[in-house]
């Protein structure tokens, strides 16, 4: 970097911006803004304009009206885990609250208030600390705003339902620059529909009382161990009670051998229930590591490395997970001849089914699984293969899929057509989004998100 170079136009302008909020801005000059520019995925490299820090919606309000004024598209960070890259552009500003985690617990209530850039190891640690949970994702550096957003689904989904279900108030700074509280409608459409009314600033969810939990995971190995040990996880969790949920994922070992790791959480008061000695049972068990814990162990059993590996994942909600479908992941999961990544599978069984659907946009709670072939490499020479066995891999499951196989909104990749967004809510839900999208964003100003377009 020429740090002698003359400052451009738009840096100039940068200092009106950088007089108005409490945050820094960065432009390409600052040494943190390599950093600040990098979301998980590291296929996606973009270099923004300016990144503005915001720290209080003021700041917010500032940013939107710096880019109309200079005519920048925005986006929007959180915890920038979108697999799709929306959290940064290129040229454009990026309103970034990753300042912005504070999260208050009013214990009495059995409410938190989560700033909008705020992560679910802040959320948890906060939330944890008086013994309550609301349930979160399972990585601990996701954001907490964009995750709920887009529905939630994690550890206690069972138990608790979506992330959204639990969401039960929000301030957003819409792209006009006026704070607002959301009223029955928008928290509606917050349920699910994703960043595209405005910046949510605080977040309010109601909390529930736990401190352990049994969980951990199981590894099966081999590829008949691991036909059966799916087929039994089919067959846990659709008989199980609401106290169980479990997620698993199907990858393969560097021989290219299948391989299942099974995370249960269970969270009842049986010492050695029974839903989890039939997930232990069965040949091919290489580890188990099930038993008590914290829940805030539980909640790193999944974490991953942040901008360092390449993603594209693409995948269905699904009725069921027959007998058929498990075999085609199983020859998917070897198609490519080394680890492509890995197959998620996050059942919907207990809480979401309870929920009264009408209290939000999303379209997927009668699911049974959500199955997401999530393709993660390091090498830039392996892109288009990669893609490929992503592609191929939500393909080959479509004859399963649920509603208009729209998938999961929050694991969605920014090449989706809007049929595909459309489909994720189902043709009624949508149109009340746009009806929405027009009240708060008319002009689209958000629009680097899974996007509803205004009516
Ligand atoms: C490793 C990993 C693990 C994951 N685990 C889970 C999981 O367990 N369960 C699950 O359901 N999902 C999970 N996800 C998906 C995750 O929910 C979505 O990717 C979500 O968009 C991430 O939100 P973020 O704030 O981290 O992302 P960002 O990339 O920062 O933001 C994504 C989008 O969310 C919107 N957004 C973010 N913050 C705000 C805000 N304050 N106001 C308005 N809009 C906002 C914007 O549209 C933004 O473009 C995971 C993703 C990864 C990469």
């Amino acid at each position: 970097m020429d740090r002698t170079a003359r400052p451009s136009e738009l840096d100039q302008r940068l200092d009106d911006l950088r007089a108005e909020l409490a945050g820094p801005v960065l432009t390409a000059a600052d040494l943190e803004y390599d950093t600040a520019r990098r979301g998980f995925n590291a296929y996606v490299d973009r270099r923004p304009a300016a990144i503005a820090r915001c720290t209080r919606p003021d700041d917010v309000a500032a940013a939107f009206a710096f880019a109309r004024a200079h005519d920048l598209q925005v986006a929007v960070r959180g915890g920038g885990h979108n697999p799709a890259g929306h959290c940064v552009l290129d040229g454009g500003l990026v309103i970034d609250l990753s300042q912005m985690r504070a999260v208050e617990v009013d214990r009495g209530a059995r409410i938190a208030r989560s700033q909008g850039g705020a992560t679910w190891l802040d959320f948890d640690a906060a939330t944890q600390a008086a013994g309550l949970v609301t349930p979160g994702g399972v990585v601990g550096s996701t954001g907490v705003a964009g995750l709920t957003l887009g529905g939630g689904i994690g550890h206690l989904t069972a138990q608790h339902g979506l992330t959204c279900d639990n969401l039960v108030g929000a301030e957003l700074v819409t792209s006009s620059g006026d704070v607002v509280r959301a009223d029955e409608e928008l928290l509606w459409g917050l349920r699910g529909g994703g960043g595209n009314f405005g910046v949510a600033t605080a977040l309010e969810f109601r909390l529930h009382p736990l401190e352990r939990v049994v969980g951990g995971v199981l590894r099966f190995r081999g590829e008949d161990a691991v036909r059966a040990a799916l087929r039994r996880y089919r067959d846990v969790v659709a008989a199980s009670p609401p106290d169980l949920s479990c997620e698993v994922v199907l990858t393969v070992d560097e021989a290219v051998t299948p391989i299942l790791v099974v995370a249960p959480c269970y969270t009842g008061d049986e010492a050695d229930p029974a839903e989890l000695r039939e997930l232990r049972a069965g040949d091919g068990l290489f580890e188990d590591g099930v038993g008590p814990q914290t829940f805030l162990d539980q909640q790193r059993i999944f974490d991953s490395a942040y901008a360092v590996n390449r993603h594209y994942w693409k995948g269905h909600f699904v009725h069921a997970l027959p007998d058929e479908l498990i075999d085609v992941l199983l020859e998917r999961i070897v198609a490519l001849g080394r680890v492509p990544g890995e197959v998620l599978i996050e059942s919907l069984h207990g809480a979401p089914k309870d929920v009264d659907p009408a209290t939000g946009a999303v379209g997927y709670r009668g699911a049974a699984f959500n199955v997401s072939c999530m393709a993660t490499w390091l090498h830039p020479d392996h892109d288009a293969e990669q893609v490929d066995w992503s592609r191929g891999t939500a393909a080959a499951m479509e004859p399963w899929a649920y509603g208009a196989g729209g998938g999961y909104a929050n694991y969605m990749q920014a090449d989706e057509p809007i049929e595909r967004v459309r489909g994720a809510f189902g043709d009624e839900a949508f149109e009340r989004l746009q009806a929405l999208k027009r009240r708060y964003d008319p002009d689209n100003v958000l629009r680097r998100n899974q996007n509803i377009p205004p009516a």
